[in-house]
């Protein structure tokens, strides 16, 4: 069951519908001349990328980026001006997407400076192949949505829709306050260490947030490391996963605060963000974590699996600041695929709904 859980037809990315484009004027077709360059270069990245990856439990081929698609409608140089001035704003689309799949460490700053050509056409044309090239061999249905500049200021955290806030405690976040069209991607317990997973999340820049407790996570915390290492979050799950309510004070202490310092150690740093196991925490677990250094409690409103998403209100959809959860897991009964299969469906989702992946880390 990999039936694609939005239409395509609802793609960001979809040619532009409207008054018919005027004739294109010299400098227009300059532009366009260079936006032909890059499609052509996407049609090359199709070619040269061979077959998709083959994952297990996987039935489904992706469709062709939207970039190749209007790379192949160009082609066709017999179009009319009109047609062509479509295709070009949607192959600038196309390479405005590119350029959001690259990984999260290239600076913001030079993105919109590329899109105003004062980069080589080079190198531009090697931002392109890469994030196309990195879609295509994970088997994306299209090109991810680049998140927005980080917000200067991070969002208040005051108690309502999507927080829940109590005086002196640190707060409750289902879904962040915010007005970006991004969602946030989380990833519990640490039991399955998948390389591929990792190698993805890296290749198509996508930031993520691991929430570990460290009975499963301690087996190799180097995984976690060289996660890390591409931008995600490392933070506390406890140490052994208990339910938080059967819990008295000493217990709350060790539990909590024990895995801080067990994360700090291993990765360097003290963990700001805590997820109580099963979402389910009482006011002293919260008083504990502010103890030993949490400023904040995310859970989450969508869960993500290989085969499905599973959503929190009936419309079935993402919203903006949304925190979606999901697990380190390997293929089980109730996990029917892989890590990969999962974030490619996640991805593949919010793209589809026009929404980016974010790091959390950046607005909590
Ligand atoms: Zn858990």
């Amino acid at each position: 069951m990999s039936t694609p859980s939005a239409s395509p037809s609802t793609a960001p990315s979809a040619a532009p519908v409207g008054p018919r484009p005027p004739r294109p004027d010299r400098r227009h077709r300059r532009s366009l001349a260079a936006l032909t360059v890059l499609a052509t270069l996407a049609v090359g990245c199709s070619a040269l990328g061979g077959a998709p990856e083959q994952d297990a439990g996987r039935s489904s081929v992706p469709a062709a980026p939207p970039a190749v698609a209007a790379a192949e409608a160009q082609a066709g140089a017999q179009a009319a001006p009109a047609v062509q001035a479509a295709q070009a704003a949607q192959a600038a689309q196309a390479a405005q997407a590119a350029l959001a799949a690259m990984p999260a460490a290239r600076p913001q700053a030079a993105t919109g400076q590329e899109l105003n050509g004062r980069v080589s056409a080079a190198e531009h044309e090697a931002v392109v192949r890469q994030a196309l090239a990195a879609a295509q061999r994970w088997g994306l249905a299209g090109l991810p949505l680049r998140a927005p500049a980080p917000p200067a200021v991070k969002p208040e955290l005051a108690d309502g829709p999507g927080v829940k806030r109590a005086a002196g405690l640190p707060p409750v976040v289902y879904r962040v306050p915010t007005s970006d069209r991004v969602i946030f991607l989380t990833v519990d317990d640490g039991a399955e260490k998948d390389p591929r997973f990792a190698a993805m999340a890296a290749e198509l820049g996508v930031p993520m947030t691991a929430f570990l407790s460290d009975y499963l996570a301690r087996s190799d915390y180097g995984y976690f490391r060289a996660l890390q290492a591409h931008g995600v979050g490392i933070d506390n799950h406890t140490l052994t996963h208990p339910d938080l309510r059967r819990l008295g004070p000493d217990a709350l202490q060790r539990e909590i605060c024990g895995q801080q310092d067990r994360l700090q150690q291993e990765t360097g740093a003290r963990p700001r963000l805590f997820r109580p196991p099963y979402g389910e925490y009482t006011e002293a677990a919260l008083r504990t974590a502010a103890s030993c250094g949490v400023t904040a409690v995310p859970l989450w409103n969508e869960e993500a699996f290989p085969d499905h998403l599973e959503w929190r209100y009936a419309d079935q959809k993402f919203h903006p600041g949304d925190i979606v959860l999901t697990h380190f897991r390997a293929p089980a009964a109730d996990w029917k695929g892989t890590m990969p299969d999962m974030l490619r469906r996640v991805v593949d989702a919010a793209t589809a709904q026009g929404f980016a992946v974010a790091r959390l880390e950046d607005y909590l």
